[in-house]
């Protein structure tokens, strides 16, 4: 049975995070200004706050995205309307 160095690799890019920073992808636009990004080495999860800071992506924040994700997606849709009309 082969072992395998699961937990080695993970803390080796950590590791390398601490050392040369997190490389951040955006993973989600939620509005012109916020979204959530995720370091393509070790997989941290950060969104920007309302200050336009990183800060980590917990569980509420997550929810506070969505929910504006949903208020901007519907403004964003009310405003196309009134252009329509
Ligand atoms: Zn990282």
């Amino acid at each position: 049975m082969k072992k395998m160095h699961t937990g080695y690799g993970a803390k080796f890019k950590a590791f390398y995070c601490g050392l040369f920073g997190h490389h951040y992808s955006v993973t989600k636009k939620i509005t012109n200004h916020i979204k959530e990004y995720e370091c393509i080495h070790c997989g941290k999860q950060v969104s920007t706050d309302v200050k336009g800071n990183l800060s980590k992506l917990t569980p509420q924040r997550r929810d506070i995205n969505r929910t504006l994700e949903n208020l901007y997606s519907k403004r964003h849709r009310a405003t196309a309307h009134q252009q329509v009309a």
